[in-house]
């Protein structure tokens, strides 16, 4: 089972020819409104990654469905839009029963714009966090608030919640030899001691260089072994850095390498390193229940199909795939 202690979010995605210039206004092409949240967007990306879709059949059976739950932990507001949140991760399956009803304070939002060139597509994002705020340290100060039960073969955290709860699942899970996936977005520091109980540190460019505190010019292939031997050093187990249509590179005690991207044309990168993370996990506990050896090649290799299969569209979660669908990719 993989638990997601994160964010929910609804959505507002306004697809437009160009970003505004300050004081002016028009009217965007199309308008979105959709579940998200790093949190809520990794927990449906995981499940979906653990399982085949109900809606198609598959033409490859190569791997990756398996029976894995995966519950949410995390906080709304007792309105509406929570109550939506609440709806979407039933339909995809994701338990919510760890999802609390915050009084007093509203369901987190985020104001997606799109910028849709012929060359490019491109997104700016604000957000207000609203309920995930309420989540603090003192909630996952010991391993049954980790665990409802069932203890997780893998907690998957982003940072889209306060820093200090975050910091408190790390001390917590690793101090009960818990496997914990992070992803260290939105970019922040962590408290460097914490590494050591990072089983998955999975960042983009902007995260690496605040988290490596290097310039953003300077994540680049030729860096990539010295960025990746600092976070190693730490106690990082598995380090993954996304690159976007560059793919993805990994390094740990075996080794490192590039894994390219597959080419598709992008329509809206928003949530790929959501679902690159989902993708990922799935393999990882998939590997761990089969007994197999840890092949993170072929972990970040699905992770690639995933994440291509969701810029090709339109918001955070429509495009997430599912593993029948990542196989049948792959295959193509
Ligand atoms: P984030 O959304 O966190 O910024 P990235 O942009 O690095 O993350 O994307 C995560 C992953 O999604 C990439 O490593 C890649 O596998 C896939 N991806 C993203 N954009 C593209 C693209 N244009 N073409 C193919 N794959 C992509």
């Amino acid at each position: 089972n993989i638990t997601v202690i994160g964010s929910l979010l609804i959505e507002h995605i306004f697809f437009i020819d160009r970003m505004p210039d300050l004081g002016e206004s028009f009217p965007a092409n199309d308008y979105m409104k959709g579940p998200g949240g790093k949190g809520a967007n990794a927990a449906i990306a995981t499940y979906r990654a653990c399982h085949g879709s109900p809606a198609t059949t598959s033409v490859s059976n190569d791997g990756g469905e398996t029976d894995i739950k995966v519950r949410m932990v995390g906080a709304i507001g007792k309105d509406s839009e929570g109550e939506y949140m609440i709806e979407a991760l039933e339909q995809s399956h994701v338990d919510s029963s760890g999802v609390r009803r915050e009084t007093g304070i509203s369901t987190g939002k985020a104001f997606i714009m799109v910028e849709e060139t012929d060359e490019s597509r491109d997104n700016r994002l604000i957000y207000t966090l609203g309920a995930n705020v309420a989540l603090t340290p003192n909630d996952f100060s010991t391993v049954e608030s980790l665990s409802s039960g069932t203890r997780p073969d893998l907690i998957i955290s982003q940072l889209e919640i306060d820093l200090k709860a975050v910091e408190m699942i790390l001390e917590t899970a690793g101090n009960a030899g818990i496997k914990v996936l992070l992803n260290a977005a939105p970019a922040n520091s962590i408290l460097p001691a914490l590494y050591r109980y990072v089983t998955h540190l999975v960042v983009n460019e902007t995260e690496a260089a605040i988290l490596s505190g290097c310039d953003l010019a300077d994540v680049n292939h030729e860096n990539f072994e010295k960025i990746a031997r600092g976070f190693l050093d730490y106690g990082v187990e598995n380090f993954v850095l996304t690159l976007g249509e560059d793919g993805a590179y990994y390094a740990n005690a075996d080794g490192l390498a590039h894994v390219k991207a597959f080419t598709v044309e992008s329509v809206d990168p928003t949530g790929a390193g959501d679902t690159f993370v989902g993708a990922y996990a799935a393999e990882y506990v998939r590997q761990q229940k089969a007994e197999e050896p840890w092949d993170i090649h072929k972990a970040v290799t699905r992770a690639n199909a995933a994440g291509a299969l969701t810029v090709m569209k339109p918001g955070g979660q429509t495009g997430i795939p599912w593993a029948n669908e990542i196989n049948d990719f792959m295959v193509a």
